[in-house]
């Protein structure tokens, strides 16, 4: 038998949803930012804070962290597969340790406080969805490192399951790839996050820029669509929707 639970959306919602965006390029401060304040809808924007003048560069995000978006760690250097390039020089996650990511993670989270330092505790997002380090018999996940340093860790998922909030790893929550979705597509799976009760998370890069782009109107559809069902759907941050299932997990002695 399955066991019933308290219901763990605020305020009669029936589902979560959370808007990610990562690496920070200019479309999500000139588009995506405006059209989501103007929404009153808050999400969550994941950066590398790169180089000794991030502080200057990452500037701009901390009116963004004002209009209670939350600002996410992609960690400082972004390290990815090395099996995207064919050159055995370049490292990649394979050629790393779980100390060499975990400092990477630190440092990053530790310029991001100093960027924001009115905002408690931050999601992570895994660079390129993955999370192992080392290749073959040395090859091992890192989400043990992740959920040492933060509240909950993004990753990829399968279509269409969203994450259950009893279930889900919190420290690898799946996210569905929005590039080149359409706004009936999103708002589709926005809609089985409904009909399951469960959080369903969004991972946008470029809006009309890039490689992974959504075009605005697609995206305007999917915003103006929680606006409007946001009775219905609890639209928030990860961390939020984080600490949300953690508080309702103990209610019901999960
Ligand atoms: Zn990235």
């Amino acid at each position: 038998m399955i066991r019933q639970f308290t219901p763990c959306w605020p305020d009669n919602c029936l589902a979560a949803v959370s808007l990610t965006f990562d690496d920070g390029p200019p479309s999500q401060l000139k588009c995506a930012v405006p059209i989501l304040n103007n929404a009153d809808l808050q999400a969550t924007f994941y950066l590398c804070p790169r180089g000794n003048d991030f502080m200057e560069k990452l500037m701009p995000w901390r009116d963004v962290a004002k209009a209670r978006h939350e600002i996410g760690n992609h960690t400082v250097t972004h390290p990815n597969s090395r099996a995207f390039r064919n050159d055995p020089a370049i490292p990649g996650l394979e050629g790393m340790t779980l100390a060499d990511i975990e400092k990477d993670i630190v440092e990053s989270k530790c310029r991001l406080q100093q960027l924001v330092p009115e905002q408690k505790e931050m999601s992570f997002c895994y660079p390129c969805y993955m999370e192992h380090v080392g290749c073959g018999p040395t090859r091992q996940s890192y989400v043990p490192v992740v959920a040492r340093h933060h509240i909950a860790g993004r990753g990829k998922g399968e279509f269409p399951f969203p994450n259950p909030p009893a279930t889900v790893d919190l420290h690898y929550a799946w996210s569905w790839p929005a590039e080149r979705m359409s706004g009936s597509q999103m708002i589709g799976l926005a809609e089985a996050c409904v009909a399951k009760n469960c959080w369903g998370i969004f991972t946008f890069h470029g809006i009309n820029e890039g490689r992974l782009s959504v075009t605005e109107s697609d995206f305007r559809d999917l915003v103006n669509y929680l606006t409007i069902n946001h009775a219905r759907i609890w639209t928030v941050p990860v961390v939020k929707v984080a600490q949300r299932i953690l508080e309702w997990r103990k209610e019901n002695g999960l």
